[in-house]
């Protein structure tokens, strides 16, 4: 068997690269022009494009939104409050990325969340996204206590699911009037320490009353929720 290419050998596969490159050469061409098109239709078409971001139709809305959101839920505090002038840039830069949609609601932080949109918007900014927000419907709730779900209050020192007794059962109890699915939730699927009546294991020790953004009065609240609830 011979090791080296024979000269023949050579030549030959050298007619051949060329005729491969001969036949992929325009393909590739024709390739990246469709790409330079779809790249100015999606220029054209989605807001705020940047093509090293993707994007997504949003339902039946008729708009792509890139599939990287701005998340407005936690954002960066200072004494209690947002820190607008930390939250901002974190914003623009997410913007000058291609991100093109922001997500806020009436209740994320007490109100700050929307605030914290509408600073970092200003001054041309908010032609480039989408944003939602979201109506707290529970707040039509007769008896409704404030908590928005945050969690900002925990961990508690004796491990009261505080949130989770709040916004997630007893809100929610006042919303669909539903109580044996609240009292299944309340009493079965806490912790296993606090299966029963968890809002009786608060000994008011106020350790969580500086952490809530609502300003809420915690211990009061969950003697609330044990009257409605507890056994
Ligand atoms: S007041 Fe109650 S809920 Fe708040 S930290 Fe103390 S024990 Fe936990
Ligand atoms: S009690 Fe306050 S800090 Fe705790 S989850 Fe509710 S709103 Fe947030």
């Amino acid at each position: 068997m011979k090791d080296a290419m024979t000269r023949r050998d050579f030549i030959k596969s050298g007619l051949l690269a060329a005729a491969a490159g001969a036949i992929t050469g325009p393909k590739a061409i024709a390739h990246e022009a469709e790409k330079q098109a779809a790249r100015e239709r999606m220029s054209k078409d989605i807001l705020n494009y940047n093509p090293k971001m993707q994007y997504r139709p949003m339902g039946r809305t008729g708009v792509n939104v890139s599939a990287l959101g701005f998340g407005m839920l936690r954002l960066p505090m200072k004494d209690g409050h947002v820190d607008f002038d930390q939250t901002t840039p974190m914003v623009h830069r997410a913007i000058e990325g291609g991100v093109n949609y922001i997500d806020t609601g009436r209740v994320y932080i007490g109100g700050e969340s929307e605030q914290a949109v509408g600073k970092a918007l200003a001054g041309g900014w908010r032609n480039r996204v989408y944003v939602t927000s979201k109506m707290p419907s529970y707040r039509h709730a007769p008896g409704h206590i404030g908590c928005t779900g945050c969690y900002q209050c925990i961990p508690c020192p004796h491990n009261v699911a505080i949130g989770y007794i709040f916004a997630y059962v007893y809100n929610n109890y006042l919303l669909h009037r539903n109580m044996d699915r609240a009292m299944t939730d309340y009493t079965v699927s806490m912790s296993p320490v606090q299966r029963g009546d968890p809002a009786s294991s608060c000994v008011s020790c106020g350790e969580c009353l500086a952490k809530c953004p609502q300003h809420l009065d915690i211990p009061s609240l969950l003697a609330k929720v044990q009257e409605t609830m507890g056994k």
